[in-house]
């Protein structure tokens, strides 16, 4: 018996339960990470096995056969074909789903040929009575060489039994189960002798995968006369596919009794519903807007307690700890950067909370089957739906709702688009621009043009989604392979366990991934706004005294006369500054400069921005609103208002497109594993809002 870590590879099809097994088998203890240089996540955990033995398991990604044709794949056949990765396992545990035993067993036997002690996980146990299943185990584990955990990871049943048989690895066969060799028994002759050493079975891989295995064979093998045509590479393959098809359909025909009065008559019940022309697409969207709702509503009270909760703690430390530099950065720079992460995790919570039990229930196959169709068309996935919808609350929960997307390509170009989306932060922008130039006016009677302006934002927001995922569509060309297998699962009451541990892993994966970066980006945001160079700025409140004659202002006007002066004067005031040149065409002044640039940290802050500018106190009743003075604000220049249509138009446009969200191109940075991709949407959403607030701007004025 084993006294190391016994290193146990989880594998199966996706939807065979495989992540309910890895959370029984661990529990918390589970750590999860991505692979080094890909985006295709990496799961390990540990588990206390019989005789107190350690067990390490990684649970790799969901694949249908060793035929490597997605990324998550290659990670699979990687790791089994290279018995010096350190992740290389004892024991592998392959899942499968009682259901769908036949599809299930295929990679079973393609693993089974890599001579890896090898067992057999058959799992959702719960099912078989009622879809009148029933199994002759010892006949089973004969023909398919290994040994049988028959489970329900959903009930707990046969969790036992999979760690018994984990403990006693070296007692397991590595024999194959049939003979892939005999497709072609001359060629794989002749391989056999040219490789004695080798496993026969992994040498096929290596001729045939397009993949690097790390081993040092496959400059041998390739320009070899072992090195066959593409075409009758194809045929081969395809062949031993039948083969294990015949083989697997001859040991299921004794080993497994299917009961078939017991169809599945719910399911076909629910499926005519879901998937329905026109009921479908009413579900699925009353289901949207029910996800929208809540990612709004509901987490609206938590996050205002978090804000209130830092808010307080800012000026706690401001009024408890020494005054000094490092004191403003605790209190203004560190607690409301880690203030503006925290804040995201109710809605992050929410959502994957939905996302997890569409997942789990089985009905976001049914999404993918009605919506994609249609999205494909775009580049987008049916499942994209989710990500563009929920970016209507925020991107950053959006962005991650990506990753239940398998396909890279269509991932990626979700991910991208996503920020179009008007999200919530927009909506003071929007609001108080509209106020100010459109006029409140009532069209054919019943529609009221700011209303109307605010809904076209919306659609602008969409449509600028879409078309950009139609344009990056046809210039976006990945290295990915798109491979897409149709698969329509039973319906099921989703797992809390899963619903939970998913919920958890993505909000961490938030605070230790993207958290860190919008943390040092909005420390740096703070600095910028809040100190200057020269006497300007540290001198701001003897210059404003001097130039306005003190004793005639109240001390609170003082105050907000300061305050704008040092925002004037602040590093974040000369970029606005500098940069007014390059916004004047747009309409804008440095003041709106200042407001933009500001507004990186997140949009709702233009509107702070603005009010510090035109020093508007808070709390000062008799003093203007921040909507009168920005009406009264006029161009010394030209003598006309600021805040005409002409500039209103351009603003409302600039912020509809522009990529100004720092913690928005944080996420897209860890969600992509690279700078590239937050660097294309910052510079790409920016010059086009650029152009179109420019050429509106011309127009109108
Ligand atoms: P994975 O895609 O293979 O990782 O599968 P998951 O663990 O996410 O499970 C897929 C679906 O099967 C989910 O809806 C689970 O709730 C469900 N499921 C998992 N294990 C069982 C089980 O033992 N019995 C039943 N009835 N359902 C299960």
């Amino acid at each position: 018996m084993a006294s190391h870590t016994i290193k146990i590879a989880l594998i199966g099809n996706p939807n065979t339960g495989k992540t309910s097994v890895f959370n029984q088998l661990t529990g918390l203890n589970q750590q999860v990470g991505n692979y080094p240089g890909i985006t295709v996540e990496r799961k390990v955990g540990n588990c206390r096995l019989p005789g107190n033995i350690k067990g390490a398991i990684i649970d790799l990604p969901g694949t249908y056969s060793l035929n490597a044709s997605s990324i998550d794949e290659n990670v699979v056949i990687e790791l089994l074909l290279n018995r010096n990765d350190k992740d290389f396992p004892d024991v592998a545990v392959v899942v499968t789903d009682v259901e769908n035993l036949k599809r299930n067993l295929l990679l079973f036997t393609q693993i089974k040929d890599l001579e890896i002690p090898t067992i057999l996980v058959i799992n959702m146990a719960d099912r078989m009575q009622k879809k009148g299943i029933t199994l002759d185990i010892p006949y089973l584990e004969e023909q398919l060489k290994t040994k049988i955990a028959v489970v329900s990871s959903r009930k707990g049943t046969g969790i036992d039994k999979i760690k018994d048989l984990i403990v006693d690895y070296e007692n397991l066969s590595t024999e194959p189960c049939l003979h892939a060799s005999t497709i072609d028994p001359d060629y794989f002759n002749r391989l056999r002798q040219a490789f004695p050493s080798q496993l026969l079975y992994k040498l096929w891989l290596v001729i045939t995968q397009d993949v690097n295995f790390g081993i040092s064979e496959k400059k041998e093998l390739l320009g070899t006369s072992f090195t066959k045509t593409r075409s009758e590479l194809k045929r081969l393959q395809q062949k031993e596919t039948i083969k294990r098809y015949q083989f697997i359909n001859d040991v299921l025909k004794v080993g497994q009794t299917i009961d078939t009065s017991k169809a599945n008559d719910l399911r076909t019940r629910l499926d005519r519903v879901l998937t329905h022309k026109v009921f479908g697409y009413v579900i699925f969207f009353g289901i949207l807007m029910l996800i929208f709702q809540s990612i709004f509503s509901w987490s609206e009270i938590p996050m205002d307690l978090i804000d209130r909760g830092f808010a307080w703690l800012g000026t706690y430390a401001s009024e408890h700890l020494p005054q000094g530099k490092l004191t403003d950065l605790i209190a203004e720079g560190v607690i409301p950067g880690i203030g503006g992460i925290v804040i995201f995790i109710p809605q992050i919570a929410f959502l994957f909370l939905f996302i997890s039990v569409l997942e789990e229930s089985g009905y976001m196959s049914r999404v993918v089957f009605l919506m994609d169709k249609i999205m494909k068309r775009f580049g987008l996935s049916g499942k994209s739906v989710v990500p563009l919808i929920s970016g209507t609350a925020c991107a950053i929960p959006a962005i991650m709702a990506a990753r239940n997307i398998e396909n890279w390509r269509e991932r990626l170009i979700t991910i991208l688009v996503t920020p179009f989306t008007t999200c919530s932060a927009r909506l003071p922008v929007y609001a108080i621009i509209i106020a100010l130039v459109i006029p409140e006016k009532a069209i054919a009677g019943i529609f009221n043009l700011q209303g109307l302006t605010l809904m076209g934002l919306y659609l602008l927001g969409f449509g600028g989604a879409i078309l950009s995922a139609y344009l990056l569509n046809k210039v976006l060309h990945t290295r990915h392979k798109s491979f897409f297998v149709a698969e329509m699962p039973n319906y099921k009451l989703p797992l809390f366990k899963n619903v939970a541990l998913n919920v958890v892993e993505k909000t961490k994966a938030f605070i230790t991934g993207a958290g860190k970066i919008i943390l040092a980006l909005s420390i740096i945001i703070w600095f910028l706004g809040s100190h200057g160079p020269g006497e300007r700025f540290d001198n701001a409140r003897q210059i404003v005294a001097e130039q306005s004659k003190a004793g005639l202002m109240t001390p609170e006007q003082m105050e907000n006369k300061v305050a704008a002066y040092q925002l004037e004067n602040s590093y974040i005031g000369i970029i606005g500054k500098t940069i007014e040149p390059v916004i004047r065409p747009l309409g804008y002044d440095w003041k709106i400069g200042i407001a933009i640039v500001s507004s990186f940290a997140a949009r709702e802050v233009f509107v702070g921005t603005l009010a510090t500018i035109y020093n508007i106190g808070s709390s000062d009743e008799s003093e203007a609103t921040i909507k009168e003075r920005m009406n009264a604000e006029v161009n010394p220049a030209t003598g006309k208002k600021v805040f005409n249509l002409a500039t209103g138009v351009s603003l409302l446009l600039f912020y509809a497109f522009a990529m100004q969200c720092i913690s928005t191109l944080a996420i897209t940075k860890k969600e992509t594993n690279s700078w590239k991709w937050p660097l294309i949407q910052l510079f790409g959403m920016s010059s086009f809002a650029y152009l179109v607030s420019l050429i509106a701007y011309q127009l109108l004025r």
